[in-house]
């Protein structure tokens, strides 16, 4: 491991980490791995969409310096029971600003959707650590945030579980301090495992008549239902590829997908020696959350340990992209880069929720992401703004398919 990107700090100086969507999946292990760090990592400020119920319990628990409501048509009535001397910001902008404050260290970014951009940009715009539970914001903005990551001197650490096992395998051959890229030329392939999701053995004609209590029963994950939706028409992956393109800088074709059921080994690297590192550990987010929240030092962690007195399979199979043809938008979006993964995003985002909603089929999720790739026009090097304004394009276009 790289002694240069260790934070020497004493157990008495706690790490202060703003955890940007506090009530979600992510952001509850998060917390589970604040608490059970011994003091050395501290919840400096909550930060929820909608949920102030939840905020006023976690608040009570965890005593920020503030709280952040993202969303100002939220009930507020909660945060009169807010204990005093904690802070109350309301809006996005509020938000934005929050995470830039100096006394924050770590910005843990776990908010679903394209949202996050905004925030990961500010954070690291005021050089901010930033761990990254938000894929969407690499997928949307990938070009843009390595750019501020080259100019301004912040570092990111992936927090999605298969980013985190290439990054830590890839640790020890890092030269860039601040940010998981790839160095050298002796990398044959990144290879991200993918668990298959409830309907991987489900033939083309089932996947026609499957149904959100069907997609929302994931074998081995438990998280939210926008991601759940996600791994079972395998979109999460698609992401999951663009989103390891940006993030260790490297071209699609040196990225590849291997389907692994038990979703033991995270993901896997090859070097041209035909060497294979991989990290495993039982499917619980906690661990990568706390390695980019400790900034790559190893403590113990929350999560159950392997019993290796016992005997265990694990299987690797090739993807099926006939079945499975989000994953094949994944490598043309990640080949292509530009605009088109914030329409593939936008167009997703809201398709998965017509699905949700039960006003499309199951397979038309892919089919709707299609349609809006072909529809939109390519931009090579969108800004901020032009990203913002296609993703509000794209919604607009895909919800007018939709509704026809
Ligand atoms: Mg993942």
């Amino acid at each position: 491991m790289d002694a240069d990107i260790n934070v020497n700090r004493s157990p008495s100086t706690p790490q202060n980490i703003a955890v940007i969507g506090a009530s979600g999946s992510i952001g509850s292990s998060a917390l589970d791995v604040i608490a059970s760090s011994n003091g050395r990592l501290r919840a400096s400020i909550l930060a929820v969409h909608r949920s102030t119920r939840q905020l006023i319990q976690l608040a009570q628990r965890f005593q920020p310096d503030a709280v952040v409501v993202s969303d100002p048509t939220a009930d507020m009535s909660p945060l009169e029971e807010l204990p005093k001397g904690i802070e109350i910001l309301v809006g996005e902008e509020a938000l934005n600003e929050a995470v830039r404050r100096p006394e924050i260290d770590v910005v843990l970014l776990a908010i679903v959707g394209v949202a996050g951009l905004r925030s990961t940009w500010s954070a690291l715009d005021a050089g901010k650590t930033v761990a990254l539970a938000n894929k969407e914001a690499l997928v949307a903005g990938g070009a843009l945030i390595t750019d501020l990551l080259n100019t301004k001197g912040g570092k990111l650490y992936p927090v999605d579980s298969e980013h985190s096992a290439i990054f830590q395998c890839l640790l020890s051959r890092r030269v860039d301090a601040r940010t998981p890229r790839v160095c050298g030329d002796d990398l044959k392939r990144i290879i991200l495992t993918a668990s298959g999701g409830p309907f991987r053995t489900w033939s083309l004609d089932q996947l026609k008549r499957a149904t959100v209590q069907d997609a929302l029963k994931h074998p081995t994950w438990k998280m939210g239902a926008k991601i759940t939706v996600d791994s079972a028409t395998t979109m999460n992956k698609a992401l999951e590829i663009i989103e390891a393109r940006w993030l260790f800088d490297v071209d699609s074709d040196k990225i590849s997908v291997v389907v692994h059921p038990q979703s033991i080994v995270h993901s896997m690297v090859e070097f041209i020696d035909g060497a294979v590192l991989a990290q495993l550990s039982p499917p619980d987010m906690r661990l990568p959350i706390q390695f980019a929240l400790e900034e790559t030092t190893r403590t113990a962690c929350p999560t159950r340990q392997f019993d290796w007195t016992r005997a265990m399979q694990l299987e690797f199979l090739p993807p099926d992209f006939e079945r499975f043809p989000a994953m094949k938008l994944g490598f043309e979006v990640a080949k292509v880069g530009g605009s088109a993964g914030v329409v593939l995003n936008a167009a997703n985002e809201i398709a998965v929720d017509a699905f949700m909603n039960r006003r499309i089929s199951f397979d038309s999720i892919t089919k709707l992401c299609r349609r809006a790739l072909d529809g939109h026009n390519y931009d090579p090097s969108p800004t901020l703004t032009d990203i913002f304004k296609l993703d509000a394009w794209t919604r607009k276009e895909t919800e007018k398919w939709i509704s026809q």
